[in-house]
């Protein structure tokens, strides 16, 4: 590994002005005197700021803008490795591209808590002895808590956090014995993975793996796309260059889009490698992170596997990034800072000079429409590996169907499941709503319940014996009378979820075996987890599930997918629709057959000729692609055009609606640049939380700098401090 890492890049004497990068939203850099001894570029430092002492960085030579006597001095260099230029670049590129201030982006990269606390300071707790049957709630809450982490230790804040008390409940806890307070366990390195052991791949595997072999060799910066059908061995090939990477002594990052498919990924790459790789997600003890962030930086760590964030991590010789289902939308993070992952790996690679793997059955239109124009290099999957063959899809056409009322599932998907049943076999039906209904409302006045603090419906769930909104997470009770003409007995539930779904199949198929899987009724990863490997080991005769069931489980006895309503994402005026569908509904399908037995995938249908149906029903993937790209070209929208969406929220609607308006007047700045303006209109969710949000789009030609614009145009409007404005480049939805 190269050592320069460790090494800061230039020595400011005692007394010299240093620019720093502080993690407090204020401008970009700050001017400080080097401390005695001096300090470096790339150096973590405490500086002091008004009363309080804040964590900064230093970036470089101070800009001189102060009067040098009334400069203060850096309190004190931290004891860690100094920030890589690479890293401090990325950071900037990826703050400037996203228009998100500096210190924002360098939070991102210093959120391992306690990362500069000397070991002493840290304490972490662990059950200790035998657990009293009798605990108050609070405290059965801390050890509920404490198990659900599998006996990790854990410190007091995140304990408390967890348990939803406060500090006092743990501290309670350990003078009862219950509990040990420790100090925390030294950061060591991780065991070494060994990369030995060729596999044995076969047909495309092998020139696929060939090509990204050879670049994570040579060390330069190429993205992929690795597209093949589920089952095809993406993984088994990315992992290929991963070996060839550990080879190399560089270090590995494998982004995931979901924490329930780690628990899977972290076994196979033991299985492969012989030992477990550094985990980076929200899942994992403050304990863990830290020290997965310092052995990053030494080189204590070849493979990361993680959320989207491990993005941030301050590896020390970054030699490949692998992002799997690159198409999630998870990658996309949507509060704070809005960053899409995949984009942002395809930076960092770029910055470190390593290849990057984009891995999907399914790729984004993005990744379909860079490959096609040559940006990245397509490396193609054709078949499932051994015997498995891609599962046969029908329509089921429901306008033909006869169903009963509060029924969804049609005679002919109730015959084929009967059949799985009879051979051993499981069949899934998913629904891609959660809860029980989806809509409640009134049988004498028409009113429908919604959210008091959001423009969303509330959800009933039977489970919780409540109602929920699926926005903020309100819940209510299930009303007796309603709400806005006051009859009782009149609320009726109208419409399936996944819970409904269950009764119904409890009620045809009364001595199948049942499994739900949805992801708000597991408390934990862990949970899921368990449930997702007994379903694996055939506890179960017929799952359900949401759309957590569509990302890569494996399954090998499922033969039957049905999915109740392939209509249900066609709705709505998102120029995503068709793409989000024919994604979700190509991955589900390929839960089926997965081993010997081949599979089928229904797909219940109220329009079996719409073109995005006939597209999924197994038509030519490509011509699927090619007419998604006219259409967006045409629109001039991603990947054809650039877009950001701006979306004001605050407590008072007509305020918000009077500053979209007047940044839709000044608008001259994006006119100037090339760009287009549309709105103020209400935003795709336009309350969240008791604050509105009206939203603006702009559009512009793909060859527009669009950032320096966006950044002109709105520096010309004051906005309020009760209002927030955020700035959402490459939006989801438009
Ligand atoms: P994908 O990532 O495309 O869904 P995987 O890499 O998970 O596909 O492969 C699917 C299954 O086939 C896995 O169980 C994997 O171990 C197996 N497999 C794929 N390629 C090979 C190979 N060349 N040799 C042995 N097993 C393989
Ligand atoms: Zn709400």
């Amino acid at each position: 590994m190269k050592d320069s890492a460790s090494v800061a890049e230039r020595v400011f004497d005692e007394g010299e002005v240093v620019g720093v990068l502080t993690t407090e939203p204020l401008g970009r850099l700050l001017d400080y005197k080097a401390p005695e001894g001096g300090c470096g570029t790339g150096d973590f430092v405490e500086v002091p700021l008004g009363p309080r002492r804040v964590l900064g960085v230093v970036w470089g030579k101070g800009e001189g803008r102060w009067d040098p006597a009334k400069v203060r001095p850096i309190a004190r260099v931290l004891d860690a490795r100094p920030m890589r230029a690479e890293l401090r670049s990325f950071l900037t590129r990826a703050a400037d591209y996203t228009l998100t201030p500096w210190p924002a982006m360098l939070r991102l990269a210093t959120r391992a808590p306690g990362l500069f606390d000397p070991p002493s300071m840290r304490k972490v707790y662990r059950l200790a002895g035998p657990v009293p049957n009798r605990l108050t709630e609070a405290r059965a809450r801390v050890v509920e808590a404490l198990r659900g982490w599998g006996g990790a230790a854990v410190t007091l804040r995140e304990l408390a956090e967890a348990a939803g008390c406060g500090t006092g409940v743990v501290k309670g806890l350990v003078k009862l014995g219950v509990l040990a307070e420790e100090e925390a366990p030294k950061d060591t390195p991780y065991p070494p993975l060994n990369p030995a052991g060729l596999r044995a791949l076969a047909g495309q595997q092998v020139a696929a793996a060939d090509a990204l072999v050879q670049a994570t060799t040579a060390g330069e910066y190429q993205t992929f796309l690795l597209k093949g059908v589920t089952g095809s061995g993406k993984t088994e090939v990315y992992l290929e260059a991963v070996a060839e990477c550990l080879r190399r002594g560089r270090q590995a990052l494998v982004l995931l889009p979901e924490i329930a498919l780690t628990a899977d990924f972290l076994a196979r790459v033991e299985a492969r490698f012989g030992a477990r790789p550094g985990e980076w997600h929200s899942g994992v003890t403050q304990t863990e992170r830290r020290r997965l962030w310092k052995m990053c930086g030494e080189g204590g760590v070849e493979l990361v596997v993680g959320a989207r964030s491990a993005l941030f991590l301050p590896f020390r010789d970054l030699g490949l990034i692998v992002v799997d289902e690159e198409h999630d939308t998870s990658y996309k993070q949507e509060e704070g800072v809005l960053y899409n992952a995949r984009d942002m790996a395809v930076l960092r690679a770029s910055i470190c000079g390593c290849p990057v793997v984009l891995s999907s059955a399914t790729p984004s239109l993005e990744s379909w429409a860079n490959a096609e124009a040559g940006k990245y290099l397509r490396l193609d999957l054709g078949a499932r590996f051994g015997v498995a063959e891609l599962p046969a899809m029908k329509a089921i056409d429901m306008r033909a169907e006869s169903l009963a009322a509060n029924r969804w599932i049609s005679p002919t998907l109730a015959r084929g499941v009967e059949a799985r049943l009879e051979r051993g076999e499981q069949a899934l039906l998913f629904i891609n709503r959660r809860g029980y209904a989806p809509v409640t409302l009134c049988r004498a006045c028409g009113a429908q319940v919604g959210c008091d603090h959001c423009d969303a419906r509330m959800v009933e769930h039977r489970f919780l014996k409540r109602l929920v909104c699926h926005q903020c997470g309100a819940t209510k009770p299930v009303p007796q009378a309603c709400p806005s003409c006051g009859v009782e007995g009149k609320m009726a539930a109208v419409g399936p979820g996944v819970e409904r779904l269950a009764e119904e199949v409890a009620e045809r198929f009364p001595k199948a075996r049942l499994a739900v899987l949805s992801s708000d009724l597991f408390g934990s990863a862990r949970a899921l987890k368990e449930q997702i490997e007994t379903i694996a080991a055939g506890a179960a005769d017929i799952i359900i599930g949401t759309q957590i069931v569509a990302k890569g489980h494996n399954f090998p006895l499922l033969t039957l997918v049905g999915v109740i309503d392939a209509d249900l994402g066609l709705q709505g005026s998102d120029l995503r629709a068709a793409e989000r569908t024919f994604q979700l509904m190509r991955q589900v399908a390929g839960r089926a057959g997965r081993a010997d037995r081949p599979g089928e995938a229904w797909l219940q249908t109220h329009q079996p000729e719409h073109p995005v149906i006939r597209a999924i029903l197994g038509g030519d993937e490509e011509a699927f692609w090619r007419a998604e790209a006219s259409e967006r070209r045409a629109a001039g929208v991603p990947p054809y055009g650039r877009m950001a969406g701006i979306i004001l929220s605050g407590p008072d609607v007509a305020q918000i609606f009077d500053l979209g308006g007047e940044l839709a007047r000044r608008a001259e700045p994006l006119l100037r640049a090339g760009a287009q303006v549309f709105g103020p209109a209400p935003a795709p969710i336009a309350r969240v939380r008791g604050r509105h949000r009206v939203r603006l789009l702009v559009k512009a030609p793909k060859a527009v700098p669009l950032q320096p614009a966006l950044a002109e145009w709105v520096a010309q409007v004051k906005i309020p401090a009760n209002v927030r404005l955020a700035i959402d480049i490459d939006p989801q939805s438009f």
